[in-house]
């Protein structure tokens, strides 16, 4: 391996102009392996004339050729699935399995792609006036950018570039610089399965970077994934420039259990959705909601559960990894010392864990805090980590009152044998993603992600039908070739007879 990664543009790996690298480090051990480089903004401006010299070709080839492109792309993700999973552990940390499993669901997003074609189509009328017909079509909108986070270097820019790719657009990635070699695996790839080299394009960098696309006159239409303080920003800068824009921000998720529920179903899920990639997912469970006598006992089964989990490096077999930077980890670890400073009780300490792991990786083990309370930061703030907060509220209208106060509207779930308080939850809860009995309800490729609120700026979600809309302008036609229906002058408004 080199010892910079660099940009992939023209088909091949750059290191840029700018002479700017951070470190990429390994969150199990906390060693630097290797450096990245930050695109200048004249870095970004090459790859933005490598995609727009690439799209008129990709725009005009057949769908017919587009598509066996995916399907070939998603052949080589297929058999590449253990290579790239081990990729991400090496820069993310999370543990192989689940890393695998989020190249999983991004290949769910290329099969989904593969079969664009039917969602392409337009519509035709015959006859819409006299001998008048209409039809509709949908057209690339050009060069997009792709900006993804750091805690799913594969999914994420999947989510967007196969369904971007397979409508005709050129892609520009420009993926989180503390996780940057997926999307160069991803960019070989695309190449090894036979997209033109320019069609999708790698710059990586920080915000020098991003800000460089949002200001870049060829770029059409920006997806970003990210914090929401920089989804705003994102939101702004490229509407203001008149670019189509969907930017996804942070998430505070709520899972909410009623006296009814099958706790050890309900402290299954919590603790997987809480504690999973130790708890750095949009979709993560950070605030559990106990509805009335069910929270002494749930807390109880949650932090048994807990005790058994064995967080270490990823490579190992364990169950949670490290978080992605050592700052990152004290920040993590300072919101559970101001809960409990506020009040909260500690019930599983993660400040205290003792990792399998070698040198010094930044690892804070699951931490469950109970009866917090919504004025505590640990519930206010995105924390982004392993640390699972327990609220106490007396009814089912409580609880979603409590949810819908709060700011985010990623995902929530609730956990129920009851169909009626389901059916009542679903339909007034104010979050984009609603799982029954289901902590993680990220929806399957075909149905569109997204949140509500703070969780999304923008009018469109990720892939599905809304992602297909995202990438694509629709256009109407309306013909006549009837020379004989020529109707002389006539300047009133057309009506259709
Ligand atoms: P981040 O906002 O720090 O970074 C996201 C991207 O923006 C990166 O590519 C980064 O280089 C860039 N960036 C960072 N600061 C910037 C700035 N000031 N100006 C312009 N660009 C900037 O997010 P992160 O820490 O990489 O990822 C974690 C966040 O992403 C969490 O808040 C999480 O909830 C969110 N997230 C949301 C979803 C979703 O679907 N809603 C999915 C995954 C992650």
């Amino acid at each position: 391996m080199a010892d910079m990664v660099g940009h992939w543009i023209d088909g091949v790996e750059v290191p840029g102009g700018s002479g700017v690298a951070a470190d990429v480090f390994d969150p199990a051990t906390g060693a630097v392996t290797r450096t990245v480089a930050l695109a200048s903004p004249a870095d970004v401006g090459a790859a933005v004339a490598s995609a727009s010299a690439a799209l008129p070709g990709w725009r005009d080839t057949s769908l017919a050729r587009r598509t066996q492109v995916l399907f070939r792309f998603r052949e080589l993700l297929d058999a590449g699935r253990q290579e790239l999973a081990e990729i991400i552990t090496a820069e993310h940390g999370k543990v192989v399995s689940d890393a695998l499993g989020e190249v999983a669901r991004g290949l769910e997003v290329v099969e989904f792609a593969c079969g664009i074609a039917h969602l392409l189509k337009g519509g035709h009328t015959e006859n819409a006036s006299m001998r008048v017909d209409v039809h509709s079509l949908r057209q690339p909108l050009g060069v997009v950018a792709v900006i993804s986070p750091f805690n799913f270097p594969a999914m994420v820019p999947l989510w967007f570039v196969p369904v971007a790719i397979a409508a005709g657009n050129a892609v520009v990635l420009k993926p989180s610089e503390k996780v940057p070699s997926a999307a160069l695996f991803l960019a070989r790839l695309w190449q090894a399965a036979g997209l033109p080299d320019g069609v999708f394009t790698v710059v990586q960098g920080d915000r020098t970077a991003v800000d460089a696309l949002l200001d870049s006159p060829p770029v059409k239409a920006v997806s970003f994934v990210g914090s929401t303080p920089v989804a705003r920003h994102v939101h702004r800068r490229a509407s203001a420039n008149g670019k189509r824009v969907q930017a996804l921000g942070g998430a505070k998720n709520h899972m909410v259990v009623l006296p009814d529920a099958d706790l050890d179903l309900a402290a299954d899920a919590a603790v997987n959705a809480g504690f999973g990639s130790a708890g750095e997912r949009c979709m993560a469970v950070s605030a559990l909601v106990a509805v009335g006598p069910v929270a002494d006992d749930l807390v109880a089964r949650i932090a048994h559960r807990t005790a058994t989990l064995r967080t270490g490096d990823g490579r190992r077999g364990c169950d949670m990894g490290p978080l992605v930077t050592a700052a990152h980890r004290d920040r993590v670890a300072g919101y559970v010392a101001a809960g409990e400073a506020a009040g909260a009780r500690v019930v599983v300490d993660g400040r205290e864990v003792r990792p399998d792991a070698d040198g010094a990786g930044f690892f804070l083990g699951p931490t469950v805090l109970d009866h917090v309370t919504t004025d505590m930061s640990v519930y206010t703030d995105e924390i982004f980590g392993p640390v699972l907060s327990v609220l106490r509220v007396d009814s089912f209208a409580e609880a979603v009152a409590l949810v819908n106060a709060n700011p985010y509207g990623n995902g929530t779930a609730l956990f129920t044998r009851d169909g009626a308080a389901a059916r009542a939850f679903e339909n007034e809860v104010e979050a984009g993603m609603v799982g029954i009995n289901v902590a993680i309800p990220v929806p399957v490729s075909y149905y569109s992600f997204g949140g509500w609120k703070d969780s999304l700026f923008g009018d469109t979600h990720a892939h599905g039908t809304e992602g297909v809309h995202f990438f694509t302008r629709g256009k109407v036609v309306t013909t006549r070739w009837s020379a004989s229906d020529a109707a002389g002058l006539e300047l009133g408004f057309p009506q259709n007879v």
